[in-house]
């Protein structure tokens, strides 16, 4: 998990027994009747399998329709959070009415919403210096995808041949040492992928809670039920952030895992998308 710094109260949590969502259903479907729902997606691994490379990841037309419809209705709000820039999620999923909530958080953009957090020069250039340190030991690990999105840094590594993975992973952390323990960045280890973040406390579980305090999205007065579903490390940091305020669920169990539920895999996603959609489309 990320450190909180400065006055940010240290938060111990304990893993809670994850349960799978459908088993759940009869009585969740109640609240989800009851309330708006804002429904908060990761792309990589939730909404998209996971591809050999970010760029060969792509969303399954009946997802994305289903996306589609429920960014129709009045009583339902969408948006998708991902470690990708805005721009480059934006292209992937292709969609108007949903929000983007791109680059961990970083920069957010939709229907009623336009934020960027503010990312030093130091820590710009400081990803400029990493992404080079990496790109200069490209024939020593073919198959490293270098993703600099100016206010993150990713380094992917899924290619890289097995047998060299762990010399990459001792490099890599080699190359950040220094910059890590002057306190000037901030490294999260994601499914063969490093992800680097400038000195802020700021990352997908902020962004979404920033959002949910925000009124404007809903024109009734109903209560807000809140749902995030990830995969990956970086979504950890929104389970525990969104404990009180979302209903958290993994794709994919895993017992070390701060969210409430699991769902097994990207299918699972489409299943849960279109019982939200035959569900809240009834109430329209
Ligand atoms: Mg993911």
């Amino acid at each position: 998990m990320l450190e909180k710094k400065g006055r940010e109260r240290i938060v111990i949590m304990r893993y809670v027994k994850k349960k799978y969502f459908f088993s759940d259903w009869s009585k969740l479907r109640d609240i989800f009747t009851q309330n708006n729902l804002f429904l908060f997606l990761d792309f990589d691994g939730t909404l998209a399998p996971i591809a050999d490379t970010p760029g060969k990841a792509k969303i399954d037309s009946s997802i994305k329709k289903l996306l589609r419809q429920l960014s129709f209705l009045k009583n339902c709000r969408v948006a998708i959070v991902s470690g990708r820039s805005l721009k480059d999620i934006k292209q992937k999923v292709g969609l108007q009415k949903i929000i983007y909530v791109g680059n961990h958080g970083f920069e957010i953009d939709g229907p009623k919403i336009n934020f960027k957090k503010k990312v030093s020069l130091k820590s710009k250039k400081i990803f400029k210096c990493i992404a080079k340190a990496v790109k200069i030991r490209h024939q020593d690990f073919p198959g490293i995808v270098i993703q600099d999105k100016e206010m993150t840094l990713s380094i992917h590594y899924r290619l890289v041949e097995k047998k060299k993975v762990r010399f990459f992973e001792a490099f890599f952390k080699k190359v950040v040492a220094f910059y890590l323990k002057k306190g000037e960045i901030i490294v999260n280890p994601g499914k063969k992928v490093y992800e680097v973040y400038p000195p802020i406390f700021w990352h997908k579980g902020k962004a979404v809670s920033w959002l949910l305090r925000k009124t404007r999205f809903f024109q009734n007065k109903r209560k807000i039920r809140a749902i995030y579903i990830g995969d990956d490390e970086t979504d950890e940091n929104a389970f525990v952030s969104l404990k009180s305020r979302a209903l958290t669920i993994r794709v994919g169990l895993k017992k070390s895992s701060y969210a409430r539920y699991y769902l097994h895999n990207v299918n699972d996603v489409r299943i849960f998308l279109e019982r939200i959609f035959l569900l809240k489309r009834g109430q329209q």
